[in-house]
């Protein structure tokens, strides 16, 4: 039995951010665990689930809607599950607290401006999101206004007031989204201030992260994970390595300085940007990003006769394809390491890859990057059957 207790943060039942709450940090882990075993177990052994020694305010990435609420006040938070109703948060168990105040001020000082938060219902008024990222190790903070227009009439001052009570803002970008969807940001942006993306460091090597570029949200995990992954790939300095679904290029070129050659694939061409200048900001000669679908590549490759010695693949929590997963298959590397922020997904590719016994699982390591939510990530080391 699980021992319940009193949820440590009073917005447990709005918000459902964070489903684990009731459980110790230790038993989160536990419960983690078992479900890793339940979906993975039969591809071989789970190791031990890498948890946080602080497993708070690890978000280094936070985004609040803005809106309304009945009384017409300007609220800013999260949408309540299955809902455009936004819960005000004033202060998040596992979000970066300096992130917090921003947001906390930027919403005061739409009053003193103002500024309207966009209304769904009437399509009218101008903010709608506020995304705040900031670099673990540089402390350089990027703040992204997501507006329903590109006219923003008191933008100077309202932008030296933001600096004034936030200095260690690096950079303040407008994106511009005009429609309807789930999507937070839209395609069109404007730096309003600095240069339009910030830098940090993961694993000893520096990387440019842009307003619309993935880039994990755990930075203490991410660097246990990355470690991991490098270490399964067990590089000699021969290899040619194919970095799938690379984002902004942070696996591959934490894995560069043992490779021979990195390659690495993205579908968002704004990620390509950056990973290409990662490489060039790291004075890295081995690495090439190119925009594509992973897929399409891996066919590419497949068709061509071209066989990278080493994979690692880490697609979005949909998982992978046939069309990759086969073509992985075919160009038989030596070993594939898959991250994966999907246990299911995971074992529904994996299941694929192990298919009459192409590749064989040897390691499975979970790494908890989202407490006290139920996400959680793994990699997976594969090996092809000689
Ligand atoms: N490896 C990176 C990014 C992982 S997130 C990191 O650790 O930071 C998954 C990435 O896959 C995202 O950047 C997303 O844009 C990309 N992606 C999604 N579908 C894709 C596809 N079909 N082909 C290539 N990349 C894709």
């Amino acid at each position: 039995m699980e021992e319940a207790h009193t949820p440590p943060c009073p917005l447990y039942r709005k918000c459902g951010g964070c489903q684990l709450q009731t459980l110790p940090y230790p038993q989160q882990l536990r419960r983690k665990q078992a479900r890793e075993i339940a979906l993975l177990g039969a591809f071989g052994h789970v190791e031990p689930i890498i948890g946080m020694d602080d497993p708070t305010h690890y978000r280094n990435k936070v985004c609040a809607a803005f809106a309304l609420d009945a009384k017409r006040h300007i609220v800013s938070g999260v949408y309540q599950p299955g809902s455009h109703r936004v819960v005000p948060v004033e202060e998040c168990l596992i979000e970066d607290a300096i992130a917090d105040r921003i947001i906390a001020d930027i919403r005061d000082m739409l009053r003193d401006f103002k500024i309207q938060v966009f209304d769904e219902r009437s399509d009218r008024g101008f903010l709608r999101h506020v995304l705040v990222r900031r670099g673990f190790q540089s402390g350089e903070v990027m703040v992204v206004l997501v507006a329903a227009s590109p006219v923003f009439p008191t933008q100077k001052p309202f932008v030296k007031k933001l600096l004034e009570l936030h200095p260690e803002i690096t950079t303040v970008v407008l994106n511009v989204n005009d429609r309807f969807t789930p999507v937070v940001l839209g395609e069109r942006e404007k730096v309003l201030f600095g240069p339009g993306v910030i830098e940090d460091t993961l694993c000893g090597y520096r990387f440019r992260i842009s307003p619309r570029s993935f880039y994990q949200v755990n930075p203490v995990q991410t660097e246990v994970l990355y470690g991991k992954a490098v270490e399964y790939a067990a590089l000699t300095g021969t290899e040619t390595v194919l970095d799938a679904y690379c984002g902004v290029g942070t696996i591959g070129i934490s894995a560069s300085a043992g490779a021979k050659q990195v390659i690495g694939v993205e579908l968002n061409r704004d990620a390509v940007k950056d990973a290409i200048a990662n490489a060039r900001l790291n004075g890295l000669k081995n690495c090439w990003f190119t925009a594509g679908d992973a897929g399409e590549y891996m066919q590419r490759m497949a068709r061509d006769g071209h066989r990278p010695d080493v994979v690692f693949m880490d697609p979005p929590r949909a998982g992978s394809d046939e069309r990759f997963l086969q073509a992985l298959r075919k160009t038989a590397p030596d070993r594939v390491v898959y991250v994966s922020c999907d246990p299911e997904t995971l074992a529904r590719d994996l299941r694929i890859l192990t298919a009459g016994g192409a590749f064989a699982v040897r390691r499975i390591q979970p790494v908890d990057m989202f407490p006290f939510t139920e996400h959680v990530e793994t990699v997976v080391l594969l090996s092809r059957n000689a």
